[in-house]
C-alpha cells in the first residue's frame, strides 16, 4: 500500500539513487489498463480499512516463534519476539503486490517460492518497483501497519505460493482503538496473547480479518520452565535443548485471525477428556490467589457438562479440542481464542459458558464484518441464561425482563447494536440487548423454528463468516414469516422495543 504523506521526494530520490524504482504515469492510453493490479490494502470492513488484505486467500500459517519474556521488575516490561511464518496463500486475482499486516515488529526477510526479495523503503503512490521486492509502512496515529510484497513472477488467479517471512522486535502491551490491551500483550512471566478485533497483527504478519480464515502449526520455543499453548492439540512432547523448550501445536481446524493464541507463562497443564473423547487441555496459572484458583477450578470442572448442554440445544462442538488458559495477568477480559480461551485471573461459570458458547457462535460462524459483533455477544449472552436456567438459576424469560425492565429513557436502548461503530463493539447493549434480541426472536417464532434457524445457521455457515442479513434471512426460510419489521426494531432502531 501507499500512504501520500510518506511518499516523500527524499523517499523517491533515494529509490530511484538504489535504482529500485522507475517512475511512471501509470498506464497510458493505448493501454486497455493493467491485468496485474495490487491487492486491496484492506478486507473491505468499512470499521477497520485497512485490517485484512485483498488479492488473495491465506490457506495456512505455520508460525516458528522463539519468546523472551521480561526480566523481573524493575526491568521494562517487554519482551523478544523473533519469528518465522511460513504462509500458503492462493491468489484471488491477477496480483502486481499484495498486503499483509503487521504492526510494531520488523521484517528482516522474505522469500516468495523460495526465491529472496529485496527491502526498499515505501516508495511513491502509483509509482511502479522493479523486481521481487516488500516494504513496511508503520503509522500507529493513522492505524496504518501495512507490509508490501511484490512476487515476481507475479502471480496468476488461482496460482499458489509460499512465503517465508523471517520478523521480530520487541513485544510490548498493543492497545486497540479503544484503548484495551490486545495482541501480545507482555506480562511479567510471558504473555497474553489475545488478538480482537485486529490485534494477532502485532506478533505475526497476518490477514487481519474473519473473512480470510486459515489454519495454523505453531512452534514456540521458551526459556525452560516456561509453558507456550496455542489453539488446537500439542504436536508431540515439548522439546527442551540447551535451556530451551518448543512447544508444537496444531489447529487443523479454519480459524479467523482474532482467535489465534500463543500465550507464554508459568502455566500447569491439565489434560482431560470428555465422556465424548473430546480433549480438554487446560493451562491454568500456578500463581492464581486461592480465591481466584477456587473459583476457576469450579468453573472449568463444569466444561465438559457446559460441552454436553450445548451440543443437546444446537449442534455438535465444531473442533478438535477445548481448554482454557487462565493467566494471573489481566487485559481486563477474556477472549473466547479458537479451541482453547484466555482468562484474565479467574473463569467464573457464567465466563466459561460464555466463551464456550462462542466456539459455536462467533468462532466456528465469524462476522464477516464487525459491525455484525452482536452475532457474536448475543449469543454468548444468550447461551449463559439457557445455561442459568439448565442449572436452576433465573430462566431465559426472566433474563429477559430484568433487560426489558431498563426505562425507555435509558441510553441502554440508544446504541444501533447492528451498526454499533468501531467504537462500540463491547458496549453492554452489543451483550445483552443482542440477547433480549434473540429471546424476542423466540418469543416471534416459537422454540422449534428459533432453536431450528439456530442449527441451520450453524450448519450452513461453519468454518465460514455470515452477516446480520444472512441471519435474518434463514430465520424467515426456517419460520417461514416476514421478521423484516421486527429484525428493524430490535437491531437497527435506537429506542427501546415494545414488547
Ligand atoms: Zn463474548
Amino acid at each position: 500500500m501507499q500512504i501520500p504523506k510518506r511518499a516523500s521526494g527524499l523517499v523517491t530520490a533515494a529509490l530511484l539513487a538504489a535504482g529500485a524504482m522507475v517512475m511512471n504515469g501509470g498506464p497510458t492510453a493505448a493501454q486497455s489498463g493493467p491485468r496485474f493490479t495490487p491487492g486491496a490494502e484492506g478486507a473491505g470492513d468499512a470499521y477497520f480499512p485497512f485490517a485484512g488484505n485483498g488479492g488473495y486467500d491465506v490457506e495456512h500459517y505455520d508460525l516458528d516463534i522463539t519468546y523472551t519474556p521480561p526480566a523481573p521488575a524493575p526491568a521494562p516490561l517487554t519482551g523478544q519476539l523473533s519469528g518465522v511464518a511460513t504462509i500458503d496463500l492462493v491468489a484471488t486475482q491477477d496480483l502486481d503486490r499484495f498486503n499483509l499486516d503487521l504492526r510494531g515488529l520488523d521484517v528482516q526477510s522474505i522469500t516468495i517460492d523460495g526465491k529472496r526479495a529485496d527491502e526498499i523503503a515505501p516508495p511513491a503512490a502509483g509509482a511502479t518497483v522493479d523486481g521481487r521486492a516488500y516494504w513496511q509502512v508503520q503509522d500507529d496515529t493513522a492505524r496504518v501497519w501495512e507490509l508490501t510484497i511484490q512476487p515476481r513472477p507475479k502471480l496468476k488467479d488461482g496460482e499458489s505460493t509460499r512465503l517465508k517471512i523471517k520478523y521480530g522486535g520487541a513485544t510490548t502491551r498493543p492497545r486497540d482503538i479503544e484503548g484495551f490491551l490486545y495482541g501480545w500483550v507482555t506480562t511479567r512471566d510471558g504473555a497474553m496473547v489475545v488478538g480482537e478485533p485486529e490485534g494477532s497483527m502485532t506478533w505475526y504478519p497476518v490477514s487481519d480479518h474473519p473473512t480470510d480464515k486459515a489454519t495454523y502449526s505453531f512452534d514456540i520455543t521458551v526459556p525452560e520452565g516456561k509453558v507456550a499453548v496455542a489453539n488446537g492439540l500439542p504436536t508431540g512432547h515439548p522439546v527442551t535443548r540447551n535451556g530451551w523448550t518448543r512447544w508444537s501445536w496444531d489447529a487443523p481446524d479454519a480459524q479467523a485471525s482474532y482467535l489465534t493464541t500463543a500465550s507464554v507463562g508459568d502455566y500447569d497443564l491439565r489434560v482431560s477428556e470428555t465422556p465424548g473423547g473430546l480433549p480438554i487441555i487446560d493451562a491454568v496459572d500456578d500463581a492464581l490467589t486461592p480465591n481466584n484458583a477456587a473459583i476457576t477450578e469450579a468453573s472449568l470442572a463444569l466444561q465438559a457438562d457446559m460441552i454436553a448442554f450445548i451440543e443437546g440445544a444446537f449442534v455438535p462442538y465444531p473442533f478438535n479440542s477445548y481448554g482454557a488458559i487462565v493467566d494471573d495477568d489481566t487485559v481486563g477480559y477474556a477472549l473466547e481464542t479458537q479451541t482453547r480461551p484466555v482468562y484474565s485471573l479467574r473463569a467464573s461459570e457464567g465466563t466459561t459458558v460464555h466463551e464456550l458458547a462462542h466456539q459455536w457462535f462467533g468462532n466456528a460462524v465469524s462476522p464477516a464484518r464487525w459491525q455484525d459483533i452482536w452475532l457474536n455477544e448475543g449469543w454468548a449472552t444468550y447461551v449463559e441464561w439457557l445455561w442459568s436456567e439448565h442449572t436452576g438459576d433465573a430462566t431465559a424469560q426472566a433474563s429477559f425482563e430484568d433487560i426489558m425492565a431498563i426505562p425507555a429513557d435509558d441510553e441502554f436502548w440508544e446504541l444501533t447494536i447492528a451498526d454499533p461503530s468501531p467504537t462500540g463493539l463491547f458496549l453492554d447493549p452489543i451483550y445483552n440487548r443482542g440477547a433480549a434480541t434473540l429471546h424476542a426472536l423466540r418469543l416471534e417464532v416459537g422454540d422449534d423454528a428459533f432453536f431450528a434457524g439456530a442449527r441451520e445457521w450453524l450448519t450452513r455457515y461453519d468454518d465460514s463468516t455470515a452477516t446480520s442479513e444472512d441471519f435474518e434471512t434463514v430465520y424467515e426460510e426456517v419460520s417461514g414469516q416476514d421478521l423484516g419489521a421486527f429484525f428493524d426494531i430490535w437491531l437497527r432502531t435506537p429506542s427501546k422495543p415494545a414488547t
